[in-house]
């Protein structure tokens, strides 16, 4: 079980595996005031950077879920590294449909909200494993500028600009699901070329190593078509943000 091997190629060199840079991921940890020995449960846990700096930095303990047989090993590699191993468990397993046997304090999927078939599916996929007063963390894109067309949509790898919403409206879709937003954090530009950008250097050197893979020409048509792409398109267009939640 894996997911499609070009993110394991793309993001191999990845900590975070969304537009969100480690400061802003510690600024989150703070904004949630979380507090030590508090359970967090993520859902496409990627390699492990939010939990595991969180075990650090705010004495955390974590389990994360992930499809990604590379990302998972990084991730209990990274655990070990910051000496947190005894706090964080990574599993390498399907996240659809994952509930605790444990309630947790903070339920989070972040940039893998198809694990629950979308944003509404994934809120109430969490839920089951949250505790009465915990928090949901959604994180994933909306719309800094509404795109002129369903071409423009398509290129920020969206399949229409019905996607996604501006942020004021998917603030208020949380609402409207019986949730309050009591936090969030937004990446910004930086953060984006930090996620994307930082793919380039990757498939680059990729190639070098692995010149006759099943892969290489389309990683070297991704090479040459991404900076251009990400710079017109995602990079205009596309805001990224984690928003707390707790229900009504
Ligand atoms: N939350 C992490 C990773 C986001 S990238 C971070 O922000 O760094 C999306 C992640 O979802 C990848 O790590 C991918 O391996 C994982 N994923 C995709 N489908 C999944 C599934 N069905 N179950 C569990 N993880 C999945």
């Amino acid at each position: 079980m894996d997911i499609p091997r070009i993110f394991n190629i793309t993001e191999s060199a990845h900590r975070i595996h969304n537009p969100l840079t480690p400061e802003k991921l510690a600024t989150l940890g703070a904004a949630l005031r979380l507090e030590s020995g508090a359970l967090v449960l993520d859902l496409g846990s990627g390699s492990g950077e939010m939990l595991c700096t969180w075990a650090r930095d705010y004495r955390i303990t974590g389990v994360g879920i992930d499809m990604s047989q590379l990302f998972t090993e990084q991730a209990k590699l990274r655990a070990e590294e910051l000496g947190v191993a005894d706090r964080v468990e990574f599993i390498h397993d399907d996240a659809v449909g994952y509930v605790a046997d444990e309630k947790v304090d903070v339920a989070a999927c972040l940039g893998a909200t198809w694990i629950g078939g979308g944003v509404a599916g994934t809120i109430e996929l969490l839920a089951k494993s949250l505790r009465s007063e915990g928090i949901i963390l959604i994180g994933g894109p909306y719309w800094l500028r509404l795109p002129p067309t369903q071409d423009v949509a398509k290129a920020c790898f969206a399949s229409s600009i019905s996607d996604f919403l501006m942020l004021p409206e998917l603030l208020a879709s949380f609402g409207d699901l019986d949730y309050d937003v009591v936090e969030m954090v937004l990446a910004d530009q930086e953060g984006w070329d930090r996620y994307e950008a930082a793919k380039w250097l990757t498939m680059r050197r990729w190639l070098k190593a692995n010149p006759e893979d099943d892969l290489a020409k389309e990683v070297r048509a991704k090479l040459i078509l991404e900076p251009k792409r990400y710079a017109a398109y995602t990079r205009e267009y596309l805001g990224w943000g984690v928003f707390a939640l707790m229900a009504r």
